[in-house]
């Protein structure tokens, strides 16, 4: 998966907020990402956050 910093993503899992999207605020070893319901960010070691994240909806260059 191909993940840019303030990608716009889409989670498989919705957060305990009940948002299931999020933007990309580091990329790295591990991704991070600020939940859009609740501003909160979550961060996790690329494999896993590649299994979390279902889809990208709007990368950075589309801006
Ligand atoms: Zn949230």
């Amino acid at each position: 998966m191909d993940l840019h910093l303030n990608d716009r993503v889409e989670l498989k899992k919705q957060h305990p907020c009940g948002c299931k999207t999020g933007v990309i605020t580091r990329v790295g070893m591990d991704i991070k990402w600020r939940c859009e319901g609740c501003g909160r960010e979550i961060m996790l070691p690329r494999s896993k956050a590649e299994k979390s994240i279902k889809c990208i909806l709007e990368g950075d260059a589309g801006q």
